[in-house]
């Protein structure tokens, strides 16, 4: 009897024991969020139980009745099912233990990641399954947008840049071995900047997203879009052929560009596009050479002034490798501050005095004689990367020192022409630099004249009015240089707070070879001296020339029959020649 309650006590404890484990395993489970489907097979059919938060994931009716196949199937999408029922509902006929899959629910909403777990007796009959059904839906959803960012661009929906490279890079394998070619195009958005900051960044990518959306309706098999940058697109078209081209492209995009994209703020907005063709094999042995060379060309575009299209050449090639290697040697030099200065005299025409010198800028070649090259090549592009300003910052301060050298040793009054860039003048420091640098070498302002070009107006035309106006003030001399190769009109001349105009050489090239351009060169005279500015004739070559001028009253002149620009040593010669 005794053993008895004992044995009574023992079961319910341990009954106890295990409804209390139970529970906190259905807990668990339910807190995992993963579903469980437990199949024992000690029972014919199969008792199935179904463990987990299946109320929450798939509704009480699954969950509180008895397990029905087809139901539970019919949760997924119809080409699912076959999956789900073959590895994982009848994984035990195959004899294998365990599987995986990944399904999606009818309505689309989730991935489902099913793992199954057969355990088997020791003549393999199954004794229980376990299925577990996971939600990473997610996981799934950051992956694919990954994925999806690992190949487009999200504001635009073309290809990215790495992508693109990639899809090019396998166009041109296939056209090597087809034995055709591969174009790609740069297509870039004309002063993007500008239309920028003036609609603000979102209207301006808005503007890129609808532009880009447009350029991807030319994707096709054989015709791929990209975007590189802000505003730089890419088009490669693989065999072009008849209409599939980047020219039958480009001449669509300007089609198109003839009618305004409008902004969801209904604003209507239009803009040019300039591109930059090149095509593999011609213009590169592989595809990233092509990519680069058709970017170098779009830059060309640009430069000839935007809204165009040009093809690869190769003499733009080599001129942009010998730009590049300029642009590398210009910073080692203005470290080594390995420039020079070398004069051209400037005579009054009516009795041959020595008015004074232009200070022009010199780049010797520190391993051979000669200079590098000359400064109407490497002034633009200093001018472009604003290397310009320490140059000027040099030219500033060696030519003043050699003038007040010369003061010193002569005391001959010329005066010295100095020419500035427009990135010099628009520095808000540029008249304390020079004033402070005439200063220190204690030049007379008076003998200093600083020569400018039209193009220092384009920017900022009150600033440098104002500029030009504090140095008249302190007494130097603004002089005109280049007159005649820009936009120049006689009737804006009068507006500029100058001394001096020097008309430029091409003028007085023509003015002896043909009647009309004599005409030009005489009405530009006269209209000069009728607005009271000092003329000066540049590039005068010949006595015939200066004859010419001489005639018809120019003031001053300045060629190489006068005098070729020197070194400071040489132009000493000049001014010892200039004492009575
Ligand atoms: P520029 O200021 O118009 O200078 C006159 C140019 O014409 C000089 O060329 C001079 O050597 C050349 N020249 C003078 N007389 C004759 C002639 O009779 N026939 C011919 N064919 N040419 C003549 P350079 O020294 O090569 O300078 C070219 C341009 O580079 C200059 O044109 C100027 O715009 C720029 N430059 C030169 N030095 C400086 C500088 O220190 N600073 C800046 N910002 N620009 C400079
Ligand atoms: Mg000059
Ligand atoms: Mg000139």
């Amino acid at each position: 009897m005794e053993d008895l309650k004992y044995q009574i006590d023992l079961l319910t404890a341990l009954n106890e024991r295990l409804l209390g484990s139970e529970k906190m395993y259905r807990h668990i489970a339910e807190c995992s969020g993963t579903l469980f489907m437990y199949f024992d097979y000690k029972s014919q059919p199969a008792k199935v139980e179904l463990v987990g938060p299946w109320d929450e994931k798939v509704g009480e009716k699954i969950a509180n009745h008895p397990y029905d196949e087809s139901y539970m199937l019919n949760l997924l999408l119809d080409e699912d099912q076959d999956k789900f029922r073959i590895h994982m509902l009848e994984l035990e006929r195959e004899g294998l233990e365990t599987d995986s899959i990944e399904v999606r629910s009818r309505s689309k909403r989730y991935w489902l990641s099913c793992f199954a777990n057969v355990t088997y007796d020791d003549e393999h009959n199954p004794v229980e399954k376990i299925i577990s059904i996971k939600d990473i839906t997610k996981i799934k959803m950051n992956s694919e947008e990954l994925e999806y960012l690992a190949f487009y661009d999200s504001l635009t929906g073309v290809y990215n840049r790495n992508y693109f490279v990639r899809k090019f890079r396998d166009m041109c394998e296939r056209a090597e071995s087809e034995e055709v070619s591969v174009e790609i195009m740069f297509v870039d958005i004309d002063d993007f900047k500008k239309i920028n900051d003036s609609i603000g960044l979102l209207f301006g990518d808005e503007l890129v997203q609808e532009f880009g959306q447009y350029l991807k309706g030319f994707d096709s098999e054989d015709v791929n879009v990209g975007r590189f940058g802000s505003d730089v697109f890419v088009i490669a078209v693989y065999n072009p052929c008849g209409t599939r081209s980047c020219d039958v492209i480009y001449r669509k995009i300007l089609e198109r560009l003839r009618h305004p994209f409008v902004l969801t703020n209904k604003s209507e907005l239009m803009f040019t596009v300039s591109c930059g063709v090149a095509e593999y094999p011609d213009a590169g042995r592989t595809a990233l050479e092509v990519i680069k060379n058709a970017e170098i060309v779009l830059y060309k575009a640009k430069e000839h002034g935007k809204n165009g299209i040009q093809y690869f050449e190769i003499d733009i090639l080599n001129k942009f490798i010998k730009n590049v290697s300029i642009e590398k040697q210009l910073k080692e030099a203005i470290e080594t501050e390995g420039f020079q200065l070398y004069y051209q005299p400037q005579y009054f025409a009516a009795d041959g005095k020595l008015r004074g010198a232009e200070a022009l800028l010199r780049w010797p070649d520190p391993e051979g004689e000669g200079f590098i090259t000359s400064p109407s090549e490497f002034i633009p592009i200093a001018e472009k990367n604003g290397a310009i300003v320490p140059i000027g910052n040099f030219v500033l301060k060696e030519a003043l020192r050699t003038y007040a050298d010369w003061r010193s040793k002569y005391h001959i009054p010329i005066i010295l022409s100095i020419n500035i860039s427009a990135l010099q003048l628009e520095k808000d420091s540029f008249v304390e630099t020079l004033s402070h640098t005439a200063g220190l070498y204690g030049v007379n302002p008076e003998s200093i004249e600083i020569e400018i070009t039209e193009s220092v107006f384009i920017n900022n035309f009150e600033d440098v009015i104002d500029k030009i106006k504090t140095l008249r003030g302190l007494g130097m001399r603004v002089s005109l240089d280049d007159f005649g190769t820009g936009y120049s009109s006689l009737s804006y001349l009068k507006q500029l707070p100058i001394d001096t105009i020097k008309i430029d050489r091409t003028f007085i090239e023509t003015a002896l070879k043909d009647d009309s351009s004599s005409i030009i060169y005489e009405s530009v005279i006269k209209m000069s001296q009728k607005l009271g500015f000092e003329t000066v004739a540049e590039g005068v070559e010949t006595k015939e020339q200066f004859n010419y001028l001489r005639e018809r009253n120019i003031d001053i002149v300045q060629g190489f029959l006068l005098g070729k620009p020197v070194s400071k040593v040489e132009f000493e010669k000049i001014l010892i020649r200039q004492i009575p």
